[in-house]
């Protein structure tokens, strides 16, 4: 051998994955656009009834949606043809920023080719540019901020998750004219819980400090006109810069930030993943123009998602499943097992066509692998009553799912009582 192994070396980790039985496995679907829920599986050949969908409102399904974005592609062809800098700005680029803007009760907007490359450009170029800046960031932020933040050289502080009191201490001990950067998520992806934003904002102010929130999760899904949870909260002018996702509840791709406008072209002229990359194509943002008009004027999805989120806990709860207790529409069912998570959810796509991703370490701590259910506002009660009988009779065929999940039982049920009053 000559120099160093790598193909043992990548052989050894991959298999190391796989005995932790944390090997990622991907489906292979094609997803049913009429009906927003079902995918047909080439794996197993069978179709199958998506719950792990991050398209929350099912808006990638949405007529008018597929509407917008054909006519566009057939107007404008398949791409931007460049970077935003050359050639790649179109009018329907300049349309969205603005749109988005108008969401957030901001002056400007920047699209990004992903809310990953959006918090990684946007915090990367604040902390790097602004002279002396200190990044307090909330300890489950998303690798995303974590990266941007890394990226941007700048001092860090991670404060305890949620803990408004911790983030206080640390701020107050850091000198009053070096600028601050506040980063936290206002709904936290894995445990479906919500920042206490009002105090953090509160925080904020004492301190002179610069509020950054990724509401990725929240908008489109809350707030009168869907800008998310600080809209929701009647908080939208103590935000400094919005984070938010066109992949999610807008159901389709892209990224983008919110805020006054020379902070906004402060990134736009500093962030290296916006100058350098090209622009997402002219067919996608026709096609979440489409999505963010109909959320913005009409909250029946918003509210037929709260209902369906609401009730499914309701029966998971009166079932056994042992769901967190999150007051927002993502349902964290506990496993407690990496292994065991991928045998569950193996059998429930192959005994009932029910096709849920475990979720394991790195996404979230050893020990609290799960299953990250999200229902849409196209699931029907025959979908919601197939899951929890699916679920009920995975519960019998494994005990040890039980055994793991026991102890955190009497808690949950205590919670989820309270929990229901708060989405409904
Ligand atoms: N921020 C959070 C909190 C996320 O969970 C995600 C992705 O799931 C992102 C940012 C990245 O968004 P996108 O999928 O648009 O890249």
């Amino acid at each position: 051998m000559n120099g160093f192994d790598f193909d043992s070396c990548f052989a050894e980790t991959l298999q190391n994955l796989r005995r932790e039985g944390r090997y990622r496995v991907f489906a292979d679907l094609e997803r049913d656009s009429h009906s927003g829920v079902h995918a047909y599986d080439h794996r197993t050949g069978r179709r199958v009834t998506v719950w792990c969908s991050n398209d929350y409102l099912a808006m990638g399904a949405h007529p008018d949606v597929i509407r917008a974005a054909g006519a566009a592609l057939e107007r404008y062809g398949a791409g931007a043809g460049g970077t935003r800098n050359i050639s790649g700005t179109t009018h329907e680029h300049v349309l969205l920023e603005g749109e988005l803007a108008d969401l957030h009760r901001k002056e400007s907007a920047l699209l990004f080719t992903s809310g990953y490359v959006a918090n990684d450009a946007a915090l990367s170029s604040l902390g790097r540019f602004l002279p002396g800046c200190v990044i307090f960031s909330d300890e489950l932020n998303h690798a995303s901020m974590i990266e941007g933040i890394r990226h941007s050289g700048a001092d860090k502080r991670i404060f305890r998750h949620n803990d408004w009191r911790d983030l206080e201490r640390q701020i107050a001990s850091v000198c009053k004219y070096r600028p601050k950067i506040i980063c936290f998520e206002s709904c936290y992806s894995m445990d479906g819980d919500f920042a206490p934003m009002e105090a953090i904002c509160d925080v904020a102010r004492r301190h002179g400090a610069f509020t950054y929130v990724d509401e990725v999760h929240a908008v489109g899904l809350y707030g009168a006109r869907g800008a998310g949870v600080a809209e929701r909260d009647g908080l939208l002018d103590r935000i400094d810069m919005f984070q938010g996702t066109l992949s999610k509840g807008f159901g389709a791709i892209g990224g983008y930030i919110a805020g006054s406008r020379d902070a906004v072209d402060f990134v736009r002229s500093h962030a290296p993943g916006f100058i350098f990359s090209t622009a997402l194509p002219p067919s996608v943002v026709s096609g979440i123009r489409a999505a963010l008009d109909q959320l913005k004027e009409d909250g029946s999805a918003r509210a037929a998602l709260a209902r369906r989120a609401a009730s499914l806990k309701a029966k998971m709860l009166a079932n056994g499943i042992p769901v967190l207790p999150s007051p927002s529409h993502i349902l964290p069912v506990m496993i407690g097992d990496a292994a065991l998570a991928k045998a569950i959810t193996d059998r429930l796509m192959a005994e009932d066509g029910i096709y849920i991703q475990p979720i394991n370490y790195p996404t979230v701590p050893r020990g609290t692998e799960r299953l990250r259910i999200t229902p849409t506002p196209l699931h029907t009660d025959e979908d919601e009553d197939t899951l929890i009988a699916a679920l009920v009779s995975a519960r019998g065929a494994f005990p040890r799912w039980t055994e793991l999940t026991a102890a955190a039982q009497p808690d949950i049920h205590v919670s989820m009582r309270e929990n229901a009053d708060a989405i409904s």
